[in-house]
């Protein structure tokens, strides 16, 4: 089936014909940055990169593919009926030849923002009539728990790690460095997934919103040191790596808005997506995105965080929303962990 996927950010391209069938033939989707003229097919859980006037594209973000570059055409995007044939030979190959590979999450890292010294956003709901402190700090651990606890219980073959499972502070750097090395010792693709809560001057703000990075923030993904060959590559190399991270990351942050609408909102307003270079996200490597779960400066919200069920519901919102990225992320390879 052909789907083209519809992103705030990333537009579906207006394809040319030949790429239309490509992505049909291979039942694949398309995710597009107009701004970098870049672009990734998700084909089950292998991804190709490519981007306009290069003449490859990257498979799993290792191999490479030359092709007769993508051109833009009149807004479109146009893929040689050559580049089309290799594309398309090279996922058959892969299918064939490994058909429980494709990219992997190998773990998830679950970050409940501030912790010890730092209580976050504080605010206070009446208990018996009299004002009770709520901190942030203490409503995102107890969630960060809940939504461990269920990822451990379903995805036993996949780590779950949080960067704090008591109340001790974490600098800011120390959180994505735990995630970034937990990716480089595994080899596999690691979600970060950093639980906040919202604080406001204005009590009536409420609701749930879920940030990303946007895809035209720039990080050196790929370090010189990994540059084999041509220098000039590295630059294309990063941006592909960059629209990786960056389509993944819009992708994780939609399930899990959409999946905890699904389960709190009739109660709290969905404030949607947004697009930050949030410090907390912003040096990690992986698909990543900030939640924040609601207001505890609202006084009718604060109530419904210190309310123990209202966190399950919200746990078991994240829960859902992350274990539908990671079921979608590696579709392909369907038979669950190695
Ligand atoms: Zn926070």
């Amino acid at each position: 089936m052909l789907v083209l996927l519809l992103l705030p950010v990333l537009a579906a391209p207006a394809a040319d014909r030949e790429l239309l069938e490509l992505l049909e033939q291979i039942d694949a989707t398309c995710e597009w940055d107009p701004l970098r003229e870049a672009g990734v097919i998700l084909a089950g859980s292998d991804r190709i990169a490519f981007q306009v006037g290069t003449p490859f594209v990257l498979i799993n973000y290792t191999e490479r593919l030359d092709i007769p570059a993508p051109r833009r055409e009149n807004g479109r995007i146009v893929f040689d009926a050559g580049a089309v044939e290799a594309v398309t030979a090279a996922v058959t190959r892969m299918r064939t030849e490994r058909p429980e590979a494709g990219l992997r999450i190998a773990a998830i890292v679950l970050d409940p923002g501030h912790g010890g010294k730092d209580p976050g956003g504080v605010g206070s709901r009446t208990v018996d009539g009299k004002p009770l402190a709520l901190q942030e700090k203490d409503v995102v651990l107890q969630l960060a728990l809940g939504v461990a606890e269920r990822l451990r219980s379903v995805l036993p073959g996949k780590d779950v790690v949080l960067t704090r499972s008591d109340d001790t502070f974490i600098e800011l750097e120390a959180r994505a460095a735990t995630a970034n090395a937990l990716q480089e010792k595994l080899g596999d693709a690691v979600l970060y997934v950093s639980i906040h809560a919202n604080a406001s001057a204005r009590s009536k703000a409420n609701g749930f919103e879920v940030w990303y990075l946007p895809p035209t923030y720039r990080r050196t993904l790929i370090g010189s040191q990994d540059a084999e060959g041509d220098p000039d590559l590295l630059p294309i190399l990063n941006s592909m790596l960059e629209e990786e991270i960056s389509v993944e990351s819009v992708v994780l942050a939609r399930e899990i808005l959409q999946a905890i609408d699904a389960q709190v909102g009739t109660v709290s307003p969905n404030r949607g997506l947004k697009e930050e270079a949030w410090a907390v996200v912003r040096n990690s490597r992986m698909p990543a995105v900030l939640v924040e779960v609601g207001y505890v400066t609202n006084p009718a919200e604060a109530a419904h965080l210190a309310d123990p069920a209202y966190l399950m519901d919200l746990a078991e919102g994240l829960y859902n929303g992350i274990v539908a990225f990671v079921a979608r992320f590696e579709r392909a390879g369907s038979s669950g962990d190695r």
